[in-house]
């Protein structure tokens, strides 16, 4: 029998208050008959509710929503119900940076308890979040489709021509597995908090530290705008390169042909690897291995290729030109590269 074919009945709420997502988790918590009143109120709930803080306060400076004693089954019923807390309150704070931060938070912790358990319970997780794994002969096997969507192919080791892929499945062991599922997790909850809108309830019961939270992020999203970058001035950048810069820095979504025109574009302005990876560094997604291997291959580092950034059309053509229809210099360039050269020249009173 497959794995893909058991049925795991999670019996101990241990495993549920580790794994809030799942759905007998979910279900647990419907049972208790708690409204979102009570839970927000009532005294009873107060320990989930410094807990809920706790997660997104952890994540946000941590980068790990954090460990709690699970010893008794209040401490269970407490992690379980702080879960949809710290989400409400991500929500309420609204920042893209501190949601995909929080979401970090979460996988990462999920990660290292996923770690530690045995294939079959890899495997029910697995199976709920959609994804067709099975093993097979003692291999684990994922479906290439769900491979390609939750692996992190950006690396040299995943990617799929570097992995034996037999009728549409691909071998992966138990550590990768436990990391798919770690990405499809982090991606869940940036798309989940990013459809929810934050209730007023939510917001009255945590105004005060879901204010404190959003001043933490702004000061550490200026503090990153305001930070040089190497000898580069940030105000001589074309609008393209400030735009993507400034959505690294505020934690949006920023497309990998956006990566990789900033690093190039800094690249060929002579910043070293160091200068580079800094503006990466502020990021609430911030992986330092992830990053560097993007870095490293891109400026040439480990391999004999150095690219050079896109040019305008180029730009314009995977939408990452903002088309600053006001900025005279961008109506007379064709290269982002050259704008920052005439906008120097013309900073030096060299050009016109
Ligand atoms: S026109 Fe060129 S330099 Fe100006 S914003 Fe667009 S891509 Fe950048």
């Amino acid at each position: 029998m497959s794995g893909s074919e058991k049925l795991v009945d999670i019996q101990d709420i241990a495993t549920l208050a580790k794994y809030p997502f799942l759905k007998q988790s979910r279900e647990y918590i419907k049972n208790l008959n708690i409204s979102v009143e009570e839970l927000l109120q009532d005294i009873a709930y107060e320990r989930a509710r410094l807990i809920g803080l706790e997660r997104v306060e952890n994540a946000l400076k941590k980068g790990d929503v954090g460990n709690r004693s699970l010893a008794t089954e209040t401490d269970c019923i407490m992690e379980l119900l702080s879960y949809p807390i710290a989400r409400m309150i991500s929500v309420c704070v609204g920042e893209p940076y501190l949601k995909r931060r929080y979401a970090l938070g979460e996988a990462i912790h999920f990660y290292k308890y996923l770690q530690n358990e045995d294939i079959d319970f890899l495997l029910y997780i697995a199976n709920e979040l959609g994804m067709d794994v099975k093993t097979s002969d003692s291999k684990i096997e994922i479906y290439f489709v769900d491979y390609l969507k939750n692996a992190p192919t950006r690396y040299k080791e995943w990617k799929l021509v570097n992995r034996v892929l037999d009728k549409g499945y691909v071998y992966i062991n138990h550590r990768e597995l436990s990391r798919i599922i770690e990405e499809n997790l982090r991606n869940r909850i940036i798309e989940e908090l990013d459809s929810r809108e934050c209730e007023e309830m939510v917001y009255k019961t945590f105004q005060k530290e879901i204010e404190s939270f959003r001043n933490i992020v702004k000061l550490k999203i200026k503090k990153a705008k305001t930070k040089p970058i190497g000898k580069v001035s940030i105000s001589l950048m074309p609008p393209c390169m400030k735009k993507i810069l400034s959505m690294i820095q505020s934690g949006e979504n920023v497309p990998h042909m956006a990566r990789f025109a900033i690093v190039a574009f800094l690249n060929s302005l002579n910043l070293n690897f160091n200068e580079i990876m800094e503006i990466f560094r502020n990021a609430p997604d911030y992986e330092e291995d992830k990053t560097k291997y993007q870095v490293e291959h891109i400026t040439g580092r480990k391999s004999s290729t150095k690219y050079t950034p896109p040019g305008c059309d180029k730009m314009r053509t995977y939408g990452i030109c903002p088309i600053d229809e006001t900025d005279e210099l961008c109506k007379r360039v064709n290269h982002p590269l050259t704008y920052y050269k005439l906008k120097w020249k013309k900073s030096k009173g060299e050009g016109k």
